[in-house]
């Protein structure tokens, strides 16, 4: 252990340095996914964008592995390393809103509720994800899709400019004007090409939504799926519907007939204005009547933060993903079978769509390359319980191979395992060269390497 380099940065920074002998350390190691125990040497709680670049450059200088964390929800863990360095921007979470632009500017340390309570004061919203509590930083990094995608494209369609910290210790931006390759990379690429300290986003006029969950029985689950992939994606943009499967959680609202039943469902979220709610529902109500629903009109914020409380931190995760374009009969027969096999509580598998405004963008405009995909399938393993590892993971892997050939082949980053150079790959089909070149540019040594990772030259393994 290198105490006495440790104590010298410590005193550079305005933020601190976290070792194995401080009493924060075990809080600061952790993760969202329980699955995930590292022990890094240290971990440097940065204050702003200066203790960004002195860590970067202690961490070069010292030639040690570098983890970056943002919101610390990866899946895969990259969030924390074992024996590197942690640099850790959870501290940062300013947020600025510019009414006269309608663009919000926001910290790298920001999780999704940081920026949406900021930005819905001014009537404004941004793409985000499901759970309030995950970082901006990696979802943004990796694409981003949630609610107001189908009508307003994914979070980096609404990514104007970044600054970022480079290999180097180099202090950037990058936006169409300046630096327009990083810009590119970045939207899509992850944490590949530098650390970023703030991200500036176009807000959309977003402020309530009329949304919530409607529950199905399990009989009605293929009429369900075969009525989604038809309907759905012909629905006004504004209308969003996750589809899942799911145990419905014991507790309310959810009456007690129910619970821990496993049934299909989906979650809708309509953005447009009040007074075409009805006309947007018409053809979900000609559907079958659920067995259960709670919609209603509510701040966009407030959606975001649901399904906050079903998934605390500090559970076991295992995910796999994929993207689709089409659901098959022969992928619903597989559907159905997965998911009578729910194995605990909070495992789920849920289409997310990525058609409407996010398809609108060619897929070689950012490095987010599944333009032509309508759903971005996540399935995850989730349990309290670490003995229920092995079985959450085996569902989540035989699901996803029962899955896969029906699928477009790669996967979104975020909603990804640690799987290796090939499905890294998939995930970005023709833009990964240039991805590379990016690459080789900004981070020719693989300095930021713990992430879903783009090899600058084929000689580089690690
Ligand atoms: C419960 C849950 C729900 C989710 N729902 C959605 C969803 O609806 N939509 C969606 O798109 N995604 C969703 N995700 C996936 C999410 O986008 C990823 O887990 C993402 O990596 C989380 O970002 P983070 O900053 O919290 O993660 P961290 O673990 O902190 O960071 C993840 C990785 O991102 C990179 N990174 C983080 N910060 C920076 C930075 N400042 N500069 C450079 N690189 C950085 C690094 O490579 C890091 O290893 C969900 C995840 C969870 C756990």
């Amino acid at each position: 252990m290198r105490e006495k380099a440790y104590r010298n940065l410590s005193e550079k920074l305005r933020g601190s340095v976290i070792t194995p002998g401080s009493g924060e350390y075990e809080v600061a190691r952790s993760v969202y996914n329980a699955m995930i125990d590292r022990r890094p040497e240290a971990i440097v709680r940065c204050a702003d964008e200066a203790d960004v670049v002195t860590a970067v450059n202690f961490a070069r200088n010292e030639d040690i592995a570098v983890a970056v964390r943002g919101g610390g929800h990866n899946g895969a863990g990259f969030g924390v390393c074992d024996g590197g360095v942690v640099i850790d921007l959870s501290s940062l979470r300013g947020v600025l809103v510019n009414p006269a632009t309608n663009t919000i500017r926001a910290e790298a340390g920001c999780t999704q509720a940081d920026l949406s309570h900021a930005a819905h004061d001014f009537g404004l919203a941004v793409p985000l994800g499901v759970i309030s509590t995950t970082g901006i930083a990696g979802l943004t990094l990796g694409g981003g899709m949630g609610y107001l995608s189908r009508k307003y494209g994914l979070t980096v369609d609404n990514l104007l400019a970044a600054n970022l910290v480079l290999a180097d210790g180099h202090f950037v931006t990058a936006s169409a004007a300046e630096n327009p390759d990083l810009f590119w990379g970045i939207r899509g690429g992850g944490g590949n090409f530098g650390i970023v300290t703030s991200f500036l986003f176009r807000g959309s006029r977003v402020a309530q939504v009329f949304a919530g969950p409607m529950l199905w029985e399990m009989e009605h689950a293929r009429e369900l799926l075969e009525w989604y992939r038809e309907v759905t994606p012909a629905q006004p943009e504004e209308l969003c519907g996750l589809f899942t499967f799911l145990k419905v959680p014991p507790g309310p609202p959810f009456p007690e007939e129910l619970h821990g039943k496993t049934m299909c469902g989906i979650v809708w979220a309509y953005c447009g204005s009040a007074d075409l709610v009805e006309e947007a529902f018409r053809p979900v109500r000609k559907f079958r009547a659920p067995k259960f629903e709670l919609m209603g009109s509510m701040p966009y914020p407030t959606l975001q933060c649901m399904f906050d409380a079903i998934y605390p931190p500090g559970l076991q995760w295992y995910w796999r993903g994929d993207f689709f374009s089409e659901i098959p009969d022969a992928a619903i027969d597989e559907h159905l079978s997965y998911a009578e096999q729910l194995p605990t509580l909070h495992s789920t598998m849920q289409f997310n769509p990525v058609d409407g405004a996010a398809s609108r963008v060619n897929r070689h405009e950012t490095a987010f390359s599944y333009r032509d995909a309508k759903w971005s399938m996540v399935i995850v393993g989730v349990d309290p319980d670490p003995a229920n590892a092995e079985k959450i993971m085996a569902w989540t892997k035989d699901y996803w191979t029962a899955l896969h050939p029906y699928s477009l082949g790669g996967a979104y980053i975020n909603f990804m395992a640690d799987e290796g150079i090939d499905r890294v790959k998939a995930s970005y089909r023709d833009n990964y060269d240039r991805l590379c070149e990016i690459k080789r540019k900004y981070d020719p040594n693989n300095f930021f390497r713990i992430n879903q990772n783009i090899k600058p030259s084929m000689e580089i393994t690690m």
